[in-house]
């Protein structure tokens, strides 16, 4: 490459910036340059006159979203950029790479892009800037081209997962300086077209993206990194800045400074063998007390579920709860096997465990995090969990698509594509919808998951009348005299819980709500889940399981059958076996009733058999975020 290309290639990056040779354009209301100052000014002039809710209302959004700025979404062949996934998000029609057409039938009300950091040096020069140095590389005119499928581009990247750093793609960006800026200079652009499309009071674009360090044998570190507002870390820290976690969160610790506030969600932790909770770092070294509290401050959500599975818990992987067996990626490890396994320290309810020992070990728990679920989708469709089959499916095997192939398709990451789920939402509990609350809601942990479902869960502890569900303003009390999910319960009585749901306006009815708890007694680390509610006045018996609902599908139609299930769920309990001398955690799990899981309902349209290594039906499901008890 001659230095001529390169200096040309660098100013057409600096052209770029400004004159939007961007295929997926920013709206022409907003300067293409980020006005950060005004857009600022503006904002706050806005959310003055936002809607707010004092009693806090539910909104629906999705915080884990690629676009074609992410190099493994642009090889599956993906064209849209942000712009076209916010305009999605709010609820237009757009059309996918497969050429269907796409709109959610709800439109969202906040989202985060979170496109890979380690992509940034490369999308420009590789996809969008004739006469920068790797445009005219066979590997970007590959990409470009569709002949470097999406899974060649994972072999390769997995490839260096031993890499600490990870390497920058020299050949494609330049020199590290210049491979630099180009990362700083797509950062720059994602600011952009976030500021461009957040309107406050209607829709929330949270400037985001998605630091993505890999393990070997397809094993994944990732996290979304999420801003309050548009003061943000200058360069978006990666994979290729960092040696470990420990590194991560102490650089963006130092890098988000002053008005800069950011929180991290670890995502697919399912597939981390492990690591990303587990007693030391990558490198084997044990974290100090510091590393641990640095990390509780930043990292306060955990995404629970999303299309590459769920990560709450797992029957035999220190869990014995039937209702786990959803979602399961990874048998359990054995013996000295610790890759391409299920780990305890993997999933959520573990480490919600793991944290109480630790607070009893250290006098502070570093996990207490809240739970969201999101899509991780990589075809430009924020939220796009519902009716039927996921559109993204149709795209798992690139342009070309075939209904029929679906099912016995595979992804170099996962394997065979038919044991993706339909991917998540995520629910807070804010007083408007803007950045701010948005944000403050995530960080107090007011939050809660759903595999796809716009169902509502509210869940608080403390001082509570056992009849507040019947009183006349019962969330105004339950506030007054109790605190809400994330939170820790005051006072030094046994509480009382008061869990609510509401069924999708659009899904099927409740089944039913379970508490599960999880504490530790005599060093040992325990859990229970119990059934609370059920619907049609089923009762739990001794057992803590309500029978099971009649509530069923046609496996053919996957029309629902019975007459069982419940618009709404509320209840009040106590548990038996508080103890002032306990910690411990409580989070709700909401079931609906039965439908088809999409693998059916892509079987009955293709006319083939329903897959036998997977059920028919699901149970779609909400988390709420836990309350913690502290022991005296
Ligand atoms: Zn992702």
């Amino acid at each position: 490459m001659s230095n001529f290309i390169r200096t040309n290639g660098l100013i057409c990056l600096v052209l770029w910036l400004s004159s939007c040779s961007d295929p997926d354009k920013v709206p022409q209301t907003h300067s293409s340059t980020p006005p950060v100052k005004a857009v600022t000014a503006d904002a706050k002039a806005v959310a003055d006159e936002v809607e707010r809710f004092p009693l806090r209302t539910a909104l629906f959004g999705d915080l884990h979203v690629h676009t074609s700025w992410s190099m493994d979404a642009y090889a599956g062949g993906n064209r849209l950029g942000p712009n076209s996934a916010y305009r999605f998000a709010k609820g237009e029609k757009i059309e996918l790479q497969t050429g269907d057409e796409a709109q959610l039938q709800v439109p969202l009300d906040f989202v985060a892009l979170t496109d890979h950091a380690e992509s940034f040096e490369m999308i420009q020069p590789c996809t969008m800037v004739p006469g920068s140095p790797g445009f005219d590389l066979q590997l970007c005119r590959d990409m470009r081209s569709g002949d470097l499928d999406q899974a060649t581009m994972l072999k390769q990247a997995f490839a260096m997962a031993g890499l600490r750093p990870a390497p920058h793609q020299n050949d494609i960006c330049g020199d590290d300086k210049q491979c630099q800026a180009n990362a700083m200079s797509t950062w720059q652009r994602v600011q952009t077209v976030a500021n461009a499309h957040d309107d406050p009071g209607r829709f929330t674009a949270l400037i985001a993206y998605e630091f993505s360090s890999l393990l070997t044998e397809m094993g994944m570190l990732h996290r979304n990194v999420i801003f309050r507002g548009t003061d943000v870390v200058p360069h978006a820290i990666s994979s290729m800045d960092v040696s470990n976690q420990r590194d991560f969160f102490s650089q963006l610790d130092a890098a988000c400074e002053g008005p800069c506030d950011v929180l991290t969600i670890p995502h697919n932790t399912n597939f981390s063998w492990g690591l990303t909770f587990s007693r030391t770092d990558e490198d084997g070294a044990a974290y100090t007390s510091e590393d641990l509290e640095r990390r509780s401050r930043i990292e306060r959500l955990f995404e629970v579920t999303q299309q590459k599975g769920n990560s709450e818990c797992q029957i035999s992987v220190g869990a014995a709860d039937e209702d786990c067996n959803i979602g399961i990626m990874f048998e359990p490890c054995e013996g000295k096997d610790d890759r391409g396994c299920a780990r305890e320290s993997s999933l959520l309810r573990n480490v919600l465990l793991d944290g109480l020992a630790l607070g009893k070990e250290t006098g502070r728990n570093p996990y207490k995090l809240g739970v969201i679920g999101s899509t991780d989708t990589h075809t430009s469709d924020p939220g796009n969990t519902r009716g039927g089959i996921p559109p993204r499916f149709k795209a798992a095997e690139g342009i070309g698509f075939a209904v029929d192939r679906v099912l016995e398709a595979q992804s170099p990451v996962i394997g065979p594509i038919r044991k993706l789920s339909a991917g998540g939402l995520a629910g807070v509990w804010a007083e408007a919808n803007t950045r701010a609350d948005i944000f403050d809601a995530m960080k107090r942990r007011e939050t809660f998951a759903t595999s796809g479902s716009r169902m509502r869960i509210r869940f608080f502890g403390g001082d509570l009348p056992e009849d507040v569900g019947a009183q006349n303003n019962p969330v105004a009390l339950a506030y007054e005299r109790g605190v809400p999910m994330g939170s820790d319960l005051h006072g030094n009585g046994a509480p009382r819980f008061w869990v609510w749901a509401s069924q999708d306006p659009n899904g099927p009815p409740l089944d039913r709500i379970q508490i599960v708890k999880g504490w530790v007694e005599n060093g040992e680390q325990r859990q229970s889940v119990r059934d609370v509610v059920c619907s049609n006045g089923r009762q739990p018996g001794t057992s803590g399981k309500c029978p099971k609902t009649t509530a069923d599908v046609n496996l053919e139609s996957c029309e629902r059958t019975g007459t069982e299930g419940a618009p709404q769920l509320q209840v009040t309990f106590s548990d038996p076996d508080f103890s002032v001398e306990q910690s411990a955690f409580y989070y709700a799990r909401v079931l609906e009733n039965p439908t088809c899981r999409w693998t059916t309902e892509l079987a009955n349209s293709a006319d083939k058999d329903l897959p036998d290594d997977l059920p028919a039906t699901v149970q779609e499901r909400g988390w709420s975020s836990p309350i913690w008890s502290r022991s005296k």
